[in-house]
């Protein structure tokens, strides 16, 4: 019988590793988190695409655990906005605000703004300590609201509205969530392959078990 893998969520965000365990559930793999092993320096995400810091953020802890590790980058790309704040997305008020900030300070800069469009939208890494990486990518569009609503999920979710639902993505369930997000859209792509995937994986790790020398005879 084949050894199960192993895959890291190189990710501290804990609405995120909830996310992407749900949708990884039925896969005979064994997720690890971060918290699974002793501390890891961070990465630093400073990447100009959604696309270089998930492999950027993949790559590093695959690198130093010895282990695959899946990534994600992502975040809200506002159109009259001119696609901010996009990869600062985290960072937008500054290194220490909070969600409740960050919608406040968006919600500022759309004061006035008719053109209410815009997208998430996340890239998802997974990287083996070798190098070579998977790519997946998708987007969910929907309207930025003038004033938050609902109390689920994190970040954006209150000011993000998601018009097929008439609710913002914090009014959803987490379920309901993930069968429409940018990150639920990417995570099937990837499950949908998976068995491609895993295949991709073995070819790509040392299998020190296989090459060890046994006497003959
Ligand atoms: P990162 O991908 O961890 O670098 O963070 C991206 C940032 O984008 C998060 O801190 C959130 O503020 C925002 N973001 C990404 N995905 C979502 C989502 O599903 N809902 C709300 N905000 C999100």
């Amino acid at each position: 019988m084949k050894d199960q893998l192993t895959l890291v969520i190189a990710s501290g965000n804990p609405g995120k590793i909830a996310e992407i365990r749900d949708l990884l559930t039925e896969y005979p793999i064994c997720i690890k988190n971060l918290d699974d092993f002793g501390p890891i320096p961070p990465v630093v995400e400073d990447g100009e695409t959604f696309d270089e810091n998930a492999y950027k953020k993949a790559g590093f802890v695959s690198r130093v655990l010895g282990l695959p590790a899946l990534a994600d980058d992502s975040g809200l790309v506002v159109e009259a906005l001119d696609g901010a704040p996009g990869v600062y997305s985290a960072r937008y008020a500054g290194d220490d605000a909070d969600d409740a900030q960050r919608c406040s300070k968006l919600l500022g800069e759309m004061k006035g703004k008719t053109n209410r469009r815009a997208a998430f939208e996340c890239v998802i890494s997974i990287a083996v300590p070798s190098g070579p990486a998977l790519t997946y990518e998708a987007r969910c569009e929907g309207l930025i609201l003038e004033t938050p609503a609902g109390e689920n999920g994190f970040g954006y979710d209150p000011i993000f509205y998601y018009p097929p639902f008439k609710k913002t993505f914090a009014e959803l369930t987490r379920e309901q969530k993930s069968r429409v997000s940018h990150r639920g859209k990417a995570l099937r792509e990837l499950k949908d392959e998976f068995d491609k995937v895993s295949t991709w994986i073995r070819q790509h790790m040392p299998y020190p078990e296989k090459f060890s020398c046994h006497e003959e005879g």
